[in-house]
């Protein structure tokens, strides 16, 4: 399958420095921030500095090493936000059935509440 990756979707602009955002930890390869809406207390967002649009397209195409690091800033951030004890979840939504919007790939990471059942039912 061939990706194409949108240059002008809003994470794009954050890894340019063309808007803002709240770092929470940036390594080689990711960049994590602050949702702008959080849903829960703590709901960050990790992404690769690479031009993928979905976790399924990362894997296929990312370095061993942009892998590596992006695997590696998820679980730091889980660290520095002390998730270990009370739990998180990670979600990564991709295309239409999964409702993404924007087409870069991210992790979100939310935690400090009980976050319910995985999916509506509905
Ligand atoms: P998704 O529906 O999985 O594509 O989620 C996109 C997420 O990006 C949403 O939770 C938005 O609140 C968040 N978001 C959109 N713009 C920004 C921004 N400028 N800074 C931080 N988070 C953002």
């Amino acid at each position: 399958m061939a990706y194409t990756y949108d240059d002008q979707n809003i994470f794009a602009k954050i890894l340019r420095g063309e808007i803002p955002n709240d770092t929470v930890l940036e390594t080689e390869h990711s960049l994590a921030f602050r949702d702008i809406t959080p849903q829960a207390p703590h709901h960050v967002l990790v992404i690769p500095k690479g031009p993928y649009v979905t976790y399924d397209h990362f894997a296929a195409e990312a370095s061993d090493a942009e892998i590596v690091d992006y695997t590696r800033a998820v679980g730091q951030i889980c660290q520095i936000l002390g998730l270990e004890e009370d739990g998180f979840r990670l979600i990564s939504n991709a295309g239409r059935a999964g409702v993404q919007e924007v087409p870069h790939l991210h992790v979100h990471i939310l935690a400090g509440r009980p976050l319910g059942r995985m999916l509506d039912k509905a």
